[in-house]
């Protein structure tokens, strides 16, 4: 039989642990069912109250999303701007999100990472519960993981038979990768509570990522930033994450690393790797210009304005198309693979 002391010890053990979990909002997997396909909207860089454009691009959204029936939306991150919210009860937080992406067909749940101008304010506050009290959209986490079965539905009970062909989802919190922004002195203060230290942080997210990728089986696999990894755009490519990320994509198989931070939209493929690299940044305030002297090797489509991405996935297709301000197509890709999953019976072990 245990101690009194021993289940105090250890009951104090769980508290801390949730505690931890609590702050450093730990990766969670959360597994749904598709149903045949998954349909998602992508947008970063979008909160200004509506200027720059956020209300057009998001009156486009509105109108695609409508007719795609989507099943959720991805925000990139840079939600905020210049400096994230000031807390829980930061009005930016309606009048940049609740009171502009208000097409019915947006009332779904928005996936959000958070972006180095997020951290600019209290990062705390986008994380906190309270705000899907206000906007129940609102999923913000720092680091996690969505896993959507894609087998049609099943005619018989799904007890005993599982579906073999996923698509998940890996959002990374990638800001406190980037040393610049721990540079002393700097002109911009960040707010890295549950981030330090830095070290152990970044270890822990990575290993985390390469622990999810090596026991996935998912027919499509796309990790979620909101830093660069390639890109022609202002900032071009986020040197510490090719370093420290990308090999960990590239062994696994990553299909897509999704991004923001850039104000455009972009399409990149690798040339060392099948990994396709696509900008989704255009969520308001764009036209920034090219990076001087930008690496152009593969370079499928850069386009410097507003708009948002769409992605429709089965299990053999994945569909990807850029939208502009006017609700053209500027952009599609396509990439497929020969699965034939069907439902199939649970092995007995
Ligand atoms: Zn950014």
């Amino acid at each position: 039989m245990l101690s009194t002391f021993t289940m105090k010890f250890q009951s104090q053990i769980a508290v801390i642990a949730l505690l931890l979990c609590f702050f450093l909002s730990c990766g969670q997997l959360v597994t749904k069912q598709a149903g045949g396909s998954l349909n998602f909207l992508v947008v970063g860089d979008w909160g200004r109250k509506g200027l720059y454009n956020q209300s057009q691009v998001a009156y486009q959204m509105g109108r695609i999303a409508e007719d795609l029936d989507v099943d959720f939306i991805i925000s990139t991150g840079d939600n905020f701007y210049e400096d994230g919210l000031t807390g829980v009860a930061d009005p930016s937080f309606l009048q940049s999100f609740s009171q502009i992406y208000t097409a019915k067909s947006l009332q779904k749940p928005w996936y959000a990472v958070l972006g180095n101008h997020d951290y600019r304010g209290d990062v705390l506050a986008q994380l906190d519960p309270v705000l899907k009290e206000i906007d129940n959209r609102w999923h913000c986490q720092r680091s996690f993981t969505l896993k959507y079965n894609l087998c049609t539905l099943p005619s018989v009970s799904a007890n005993d038979i599982e579906c073999p062909s996923a698509a998940e989802l890996y959002f990374v919190d990638t800001t406190p990768f980037v040393d610049k922004y721990w540079e002393i002195p700097n002109e911009d203060t960040y707010d890295w509570r549950g981030v330090t230290p830095r070290d152990i942080y970044l270890r822990r997210q990575l290993q985390d990522l390469e622990k999810a990728l090596k026991i996935s089986k998912a027919t499509w696999k796309i990790v979620i930033g909101h830093h660069t990894l390639r890109s022609v755009g202002e900032h071009g490519d986020t040197e510490e994450l090719v370093q420290q990320m990308l090999p960990i994509l590239e062994e696994f198989k990553v299909d897509l690393y999704i991004n923001g931070h850039d104000h455009c939209l972009e399409h990149i493929k690798s040339l060392t790797s099948p990994i396709q690299f696509l900008t989704s940044g255009g969520g308001s305030k764009a036209w920034r210009g090219m990076k001087k002297d930008a690496d152009m090797n593969g370079v499928e489509m850069y386009y410097d304005g507003q708009g948002f991405m769409v992605m429709k996935i089965t299990q053999k297709n994945l569909h990807a198309i850029f939208y502009d301000i006017e609700g053209n197509i500027i952009h599609e890709l396509e990439m497929s693979k020969n699965h034939t999953n069907l439902w199939a019976k649970k092995s007995s072990n």
